[in-house]
């Protein structure tokens, strides 16, 4: 018989992720589907994450959904907001952060978090695929690539291939356009890069960026764009390899809070 578990289920736009933590909060299982909201996604990462932690869902004593897809789940005893699911996530996953940069698939956020993780202030572009994991997605699948092969190009690029529109849609044909002039895969990668750095540190600008700085959902995973985003903001930027289940991560940790206090 295991102790108490708690399960947070983060469904985004693009992806879900399921954290189960146990009565200490230590991870002990984690699932991930690369579809979200609407899609079998959610149960996906559900039952991956409840194999790994070797538990049903009988046995999980509380649940707390979050994510853009969070009202299609009926089956979870408590909801969050996303927000608040991330600065809890982050003080734990990067203890003593102030400042989290979230880039998600569909959209870009930047959270003052306060002691203990709490959600202070925050400002968001949710309008505009430009600055989001969807502008990354769409790039890779113009040079055919996967979206984890970016930051490799990057590491490879000799020169920043500026690239001038703001629009995704023009972006991309601007892309196009480079690479049958022949500029190297490598150098547009960068100039993409360059170019959601320069927008999510307008962004957090507009917060005020206090260090400790975190960066967290799938975008994180891309270290040419996080060293980008450093040189932008001036600061060191933390990242984990949980960088994406950050959101799952505050879930379970709200569905074992709430749970002690009923
Ligand atoms: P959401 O919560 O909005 O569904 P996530 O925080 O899960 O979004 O991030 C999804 C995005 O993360 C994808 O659109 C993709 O651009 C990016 N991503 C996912 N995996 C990787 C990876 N291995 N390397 C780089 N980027 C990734």
């Amino acid at each position: 018989m295991v102790g108490n578990r708690y399960l947070g289920i983060d469904v985004g736009s693009t992806a879900s992720k399921v954290v189960i933590i146990d009565e200490n909060a230590e991870i002990v299982g984690k699932g991930l589907s690369a579809s979200g909201a609407g899609t079998p996604g959610p149960k996906l990462a559900l039952e991956a994450a409840l194999a790994e932690a070797g538990v049903a869902l009988e046995d999980i004593s509380s649940s707390c959904s979050t994510g853009y897809g969070r009202n299609l789940l009926e089956w979870t005893d408590y909801q969050m907001s996303e927000l608040s699911c991330h600065a809890k996530g982050a003080a734990k996953l990067f203890p003593g952060v102030r400042t989290v940069i979230d880039i998600g698939g569909q959209d870009a956020k930047v959270l003052s978090v306060g002691d203990d993780g709490v959600l202070e202030n925050f400002v968001m572009n949710d309008k505009c695929a430009a600055g989001t994991g969807r502008f990354l997605d769409v790039m890779a699948g113009v040079f055919g690539c996967d979206v984890s092969d970016l930051e490799r190009y990057d590491a490879e690029s000799t020169e920043i291939a500026e690239i001038s529109s703001t629009c995704t849609v023009f972006a991309e044909s601007e892309v196009i356009s480079k690479l049958a002039g022949g500029v190297p895969i490598a150098n547009i990668v960068a100039g993409i890069h360059a170019s959601v750095a320069s927008r999510t540190a307008g962004l957090a600008r507009r917060l005020g960026v206090k260090p400790k700085v975190a960066m967290t959902g799938g975008v994180a995973l891309n270290s040419g764009l996080r060293k980008r985003l450093e040189e932008k903001v001036g600061f060191p930027i933390s990242t984990s390899e949980l960088s994406q289940f950050n959101g799952a991560l505050g879930a379970a940790l709200f569905a074992k809070d709430k749970s002690s206090r009923a």
